[in-house]
C-alpha cells in the first residue's frame, strides 16, 4: 500500500546524517530539533502555534482536554472515519455523537450535524477523510451559530487547502479553533515512529496545551491541571524536519498517481472515482489542494467488493478496505440512540469502498498493473 524504503532512499543521506547528529548531541527530549521543526510548521501551515506531542490519537485528545470539554458534554463526529476519532472523546468522559457522512465526499454530512445538536453539544470534530477537506464554512457557520468548538482531525490531510466561498485559502487543521495531525508513517508527513501535533491560532488555548502535554506543568514541578506526557522525539522531529520540504510534492506525487488511476476508470460502469470539491477535469484538482489523496478510494457498485479484494491479493497487489465497519455498530461505540436509518450512507459505503495502493513512488507500469487488474474483475 505505501512504499517507504523507496521514498527514504531519496533523503537518506540527509536523514541519516541529522539523525546521527541528534544521537551524538544527546538532546533526545524537547531538544532544539523540536524546537525548529514546530516553527518550520507553523510556517508552512501559516498557523500561530503548532505542539508537538507523541502521536494523532494524543493529539485529539489533548485538543479535547485543552478546551475543557467536561463528562456529558456531546461532541459529534463522523461515523465513517478511523476508531481514534471516537476514542478520545469516550475516553475522556464525553459522549461522542456519529452522524452519517457525504457519499461523494466521504465527509462528515452538515445536515446529520445540524439534526444531531442539542443543548448538551460542546464540539464538532470533523475528519478530512482520506485527505479531502471537511465542508469548513458550513461547519464553522453552524458552530457559530450555536457557540460550538471545531476540532479538525487532520490526520490524512496534513498539506491540504480550504478554499472558503469567499476565496480565502487556509490549510486544513488551521481553520477550526484547534486541529490535530499524524505523523505515523504512512501517512502524508510521516516519521520513522510515532509523532503528531495539534494546531491552533488561539494564544491561551496554545498555552493550555503546552502545559497538559508536559505533565500539567506551567513552572517546574507545579502541576495546575491534570496533563499526560506527550512528546515528540528529537530523532522523529529531525526526519520530519528533512521531509516537511518534500511535503508539497509529496502530496503532489500522490495527486498525480490519483489522476492516472482515474484516467484508467473512466467510463468503466459500476466504478466512481474520488473527486475534489473544484471543477477541475477528473475531479483533480492541481491547482486549489483541496485533496492530497491520502487514500485513493473507489466506491464499486453491483460488484462483489471482497471477491476483488482477493482477486488483487491473488495478483500481488495491496488494498484496503477503509473501513469496514461504521463505528456506531462497533460493540465499543454501539449506543441504543442510534437508528440504522440516520446512518444509510456509511452502512452502503462499508460494503462498496476499496483504496488502492497509494504513495510517493508509484510508477506507471505499477498503476497501470493495478488498474488492468481491478477493471478485469469489474467489467467480467
Ligand atoms: C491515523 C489517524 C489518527 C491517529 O493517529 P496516530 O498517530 O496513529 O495515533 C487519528 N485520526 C485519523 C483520521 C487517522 O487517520
Amino acid at each position: 500500500m505505501v512504499d517507504l524504503k523507496g521514498q527514504y532512499e531519496k533523503i537518506k543521506e540527509q536523514v541519516d546524517r541529522s539523525v546521527l547528529d541528534v544521537i551524538s548531541s544527546a538532546a533526545y527530549i524537547n531538544g532544539p530539533e523540536v524546537h525548529a521543526f514546530q516553527q518550520e510548521l507553523e510556517s508552512y501551515l501559516d498557523v500561530k502555534h503548532v505542539i508537538p506531542c507523541a502521536n494523532g490519537t494524543d493529539a485529539l485528545q489533548i485538543a479535547m482536554m485543552g478546551l475543557g470539554l467536561q463528562p456529558g458534554d456531546e461532541v459529534i463526529t463522523a461515523d465513517f472515519t478511523f476508531a481514534a476519532t471516537v476514542e478520545v472523546i469516550a475516553l475522556l468522559g464525553l459522549t461522542p455523537v456519529l452522524v452519517d457522512v457525504d457519499p461523494v465526499s466521504f465527509n462528515i454530512d452538515v445536515e446529520a450535524v445540524k439534526k444531531a445538536i442539542t443543548p448538551k453539544t460542546k464540539a464538532i470534530v470533523p475528519v478530512h477523510l482520506f485527505g479531502l477537506s471537511a465542508p469548513m464554512d458550513a461547519l464553522m457557520a453552524l458552530a457559530e451559530e450555536h457557540d460550538l468548538y471545531v476540532i479538525e482531525d487532520n490526520a490524512q490531510a496534513i498539506g491540504g487547502t480550504y478554499t472558503s466561498e469567499d476565496g480565502t485559502k487556509k490549510k486544513t487543521g488551521t481553520i477550526g479553533h484547534v486541529g490535530s495531525t499524524s505523523f505515523f508513517p504512512s501517512k502524508n508527513l510521516g516519521c520513522y515512529g510515532d509523532g503528531g501535533a495539534i494546531f491552533t491560532n488561539d494564544d491561551e488555548l496554545a498555552h493550555t496545551i503546552r502545559g497538559i502535554v508536559n505533565h500539567g506543568m506551567y513552572v517546574r514541578y507545579h502541576h495546575d491541571v491534570v496533563g499526560v506526557n506527550s512528546r515528540l522525539d528529537s530523532i522523529q522531529a529531525t526526519i520530519l524536519r528533512a521531509k516537511l520540504p518534500q511535503l508539497d510534492s509529496y502530496n503532489a506525487s500522490r495527486r498525480n498517481a490519483a489522476r492516472k488511476y482515474t484516467e484508467a476508470f473512466q467510463g468503466i460502469e459500476n466504478i466512481i472515482t474520488p473527486t475534489g470539491y473544484c471543477e477541475a477535469p477528473l475531479g483533480i484538482c492541481d491547482v486549489c489542494d483541496c485533496h492530497v489523496f491520502h487514500q485513493y478510494t473507489l466506491r464499486l457498485i453491483n460488484t462483489d467488493r471482497d471477491a476483488l479484494v482477493n482477486h488483487l491479493n491473488e495478483q500481488g497487489i495491496p488494498c484496503g478496505v477503509y473501513y469496514p465497519i461504521p463505528l456506531h455498530l462497533q460493540k465499543a461505540y454501539a449506543d441504543e440512540r442510534y437508528k440504522e436509518a440516520d446512518f444509510a450512507v456509511t452502512n452502503q459505503l462499508v460494503k462498496e469502498v476499496i483504496s488502492l495502493p497509494m504513495h510517493t513512488e508509484l510508477n506507471d507500469e505499477q498503476i497501470d498493473y493495478i488498474t488492468k487488474a481491478v477493471i478485469t474483475f469489474v467489467t467480467a
